[in-house]
């Protein structure tokens, strides 16, 4: 065990150093999988909080990253990259005990992590800004200026590689962050912090608190030190930090959530279909923010799909994540309470149960793998985000109807399409209310490919070379020359 958590309880990461909580009771990490008490984690509370912002404060006015030379940066981000492979077989066994998930998505959320690092490392030297010409009187330019303190927010599904995958950007861009782990799975995020320590990042260039959301979570945001706010969450706690946001105008960026639907046209790859609907929805038991919530069929293949999908998924091995089965619990008994009676409610809007609804009568939080035919677009289920593995079919007839029907929530994260008529796949991208669109593979696309939402599912975007703009501002600096 690494000494951060060695007595069995994970620290907060305040300037470079392992800090005790003031913030309270500790909370107490619990495994999905076996309902067991796994460590605890310290709470920061007001004096972590202050030691951090005046840490990342004072580290960013020194220009410790900000000043560095951006070749040196780029090298610090793949030292880090590293750091992170180096932790990721201890990190990955947390992660998977505290989030549930199988091993191998934890073991690839530290890979995903250390690319990230890798990813934006390659561009911390080539944040260029233009030259505008304005005659031979002036010269004009334009630079891209880090915001300074970053507060970013995270949730339990991927706490690690999407911490990693605002941290990394923030960073090569010069800035300082403040990361807020989420409640329920905070220990494997926290121990990024020896990454940092062992790469020698400027101590208060990263600091990562633990506690509760509407508590420490809340002061973050609300405070008058932080220059920038990424949070990835849920709609109703975007919607209460844009309101904070509000007061100081606090640029923030908003990953929220998602309600994506694929529409499947009756001339697809029905094995290629059935692979994608597996991982769409039954990835990380269908906790993930692009999740293929929704699977729009033609009519003439509607049955079939059904049928297909039904038996994919009540033949998934279930189990423990650290046996890497198929499909693995919810995070916790909350989780499950609110997927179960969804599901339950579906029933009443006069959903069809192909296969699963309800709870699987086990130790640990699973939910059984869930089809559900013949769901009402306008029901709560069909428009509201469920974030478990459920997945809710409804017939269509014309390809109007199914964009129609895509479009049809107040959500916009992604989308997908499936047919081998590239024309018509084109076309209807083009005409779907969403921030990034499959074709013939669900969740195609990685680090390097922009990401973010529409509508409630936010604002701004995350991943490729675009989300690094979201971590600068830019300055116009333009010189009379007449002398
Ligand atoms: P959540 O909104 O409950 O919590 C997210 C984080 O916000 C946690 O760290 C929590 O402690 C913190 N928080 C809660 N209240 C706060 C407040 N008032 N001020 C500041 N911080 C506060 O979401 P969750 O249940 O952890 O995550 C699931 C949600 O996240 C889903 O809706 C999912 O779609 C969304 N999500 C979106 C993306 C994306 O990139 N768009 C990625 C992953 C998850």
């Amino acid at each position: 065990m690494s000494p951060f958590i060695a007595d069995g309880l994970a620290r907060n990461f305040i300037a470079g150093e392992w800090a005790e909580g003031d913030g309270g009771a500790v909370i107490a990490v619990a495994d999905p999988g076996s309902e067991e008490h796994i460590a605890d984690c310290a709470q920061a509370g007001e004096q972590n909080l202050a030691r951090a912002l005046d840490a990342a404060r004072a580290t960013f006015e020194r220009g410790d990253l900000a000043d560095m030379k951006p070749a040196a940066r780029a090298r610090l981000m793949m030292r880090i990259a590293g750091e992170i492979r180096g932790i990721a077989a201890e990190g990955a066994d947390i992660l998977c005990r505290e989030s549930g998930k199988t091993l191998a998505a934890a073991q690839d959320e530290f890979e995903e992590a250390a690319q990230y690092f890798e990813y934006y490392g390659g561009v911390a030297d080539k944040i260029e800004g233009k030259s505008i010409p304005l005659g031979p009187d002036y010269a004009d330019y334009t630079v891209y200026e880090p915001y300074g303190v970053s507060a970013q927010i995270v949730p339990w599904n991927f706490p690690v590689s999407i911490a990693a995958r605002s941290l990394a950007p923030a960073l090569a861009a010069g800035n300082s962050v403040i990361v807020k782990s989420p409640e329920l799975d905070p220990i494997a995020l926290a121990m990024l912090g020896l990454a940092f320590e062992r790469a020698d990042l400027p101590a208060g260039a990263v600091s990562i608190l633990n506690g509760i959301g509407r508590d420490i979570g809340a002061k973050l945001v609300q405070s008058a030190q932080v220059d920038q706010i990424v949070f990835t969450g849920s709609v109703s706690t975007g919607q209460s930090i844009l309101r904070d946001a509000a007061g100081p105008v606090t640029p923030s960026l908003m990953e929220l959530g998602g309600k994506s639907a694929a529409v499947v046209f009756e001339d697809c790859d029905l094995d290629t279909l059935i692979a994608s609907i597996r991982s769409g929805i039954f990835f990380n038991a269908g906790q993930v923010c692009s999740a293929m919530s929704r699977v729009l069929v033609h009519r003439s293949v509607y049955e079939q799909v059904v049928e297909r999908a039904a038996e994919m998924a009540g033949g998934l091995s279930v189990g423990h994540g650290l046996g890497n089965p198929d499909h693995t619990p919810v995070i916790s008994a909350g989780q499950l309470q609110t997927v179960e009676e969804i599901t339950s409610t579906a029933r009443q809007h006069g959903a069809r149960v192909a296969t699963g609804g309800a709870r699987l009568q086990r130790q640990g939080y699973f939910m059984a793998p869930t089809i559900l035919a013949d769901v009402d677009p306008a029901s709560p289920v069909a428009q509201e985000e469920i974030f478990g593995p459920v997945a809710c079919m409804t017939p269509f007839d014309t390809e109007a109807e199914a964009v129609a029907m895509a479009n049809g929530t107040e959500f916009g994260l992604v989308a997908g399409i499936f047919t081998r008529d590239l024309v018509r796949a084109h076309r209807v991208a083009r005409r779907l209310r969403a921030g990034q669109v499959f074709v013939n593979e669900w969740f195609a696309g990685g680090i390097s490919t922009p990401f973010g939402g529409v509508g409630k599912s936010g604002f701004g975007r995350e991943k490729g070379l675009e989300a690094l703009y979201n971590y600068v501002r830019t300055k116009n600096i333009a010189i009379s020359l007449k002398g």
